[in-house]
């Protein structure tokens, strides 16, 4: 099941990569930490309302493997970024209050991509990652904002990103047109 599960995540990424495996892993191991039914990776249905969240720490290959086994995604809004650039991911769920932040540990120095990524294959969940507690609060419900229309380009945007720029109600492209490229 788990081999089924990391030819999922390859499909989907693209290639096998150390850093998918490093997400891979993190995914493996927030199931068992948070005590979520293991028969639900990989298909989506962890998530189906935002019931399992996830902040990630960064944007690199392995938010692919996160996605793909506990169905997190940006669409969904229960895929959350805080821009750290650490290999470090929050998981929460909601139901049980449960959450944890796993944060990879330093791997030996001087390995090649190809030594790294074997490596990582090699390592259990519990050897990469430092389980630490979460810093953030977990996320509200993605909210639903209404939708306006720019007075300059007529291009409707969700309400909370909108300008007001006089009687004109602006855009973030038509705002900033106006306010910082006219030199
Ligand atoms: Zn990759
Ligand atoms: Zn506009």
């Amino acid at each position: 099941m788990e081999k089924e599960l990391w030819e999922k995540c390859a499909a989907f990424h693209g290639h096998e990569c150390g850093g998918l495996t490093i997400g891979y892993k993190a995914a493996l191991y927030a199931i068992k930490l948070l005590e979520l039914d293991a028969e639900k990776a990989g298909k989506g249905c962890f998530s189906t309302d935002e019931e399992l969240v996830c902040i990630c720490e960064n944007d690199a290959c392995s938010v692919d493997a996160i996605q793909v086994i506990l169905g997190c995604s940006i669409g969904k809004g229960n895929l959350l970024f805080h821009m750290t650039g650490k290999q470090a991911f929050s998981f929460y769920h909601r139901k049980s209050g449960k959450s944890v932040r796993l944060v990879l540990k330093p791997r030996p120095e001087g390995m090649t991509k190809e030594e790294s990524f074997r490596y990582y294959q090699g390592c259990e969940p519990e050897e990469m990652f430092e389980v630490k507690e979460t810093k953030l609060r977990l996320p509200e419900p993605a909210r639903i904002f209404r939708s306006i229309r720019c007075s300059r380009c007529g291009e409707s945007t969700a309400e909370h990103l909108i300008r007001l720029c006089g009687d004109e109600k602006l855009c973030l492209d038509c705002y900033q047109a106006y306010n910082r490229f006219d030199v």
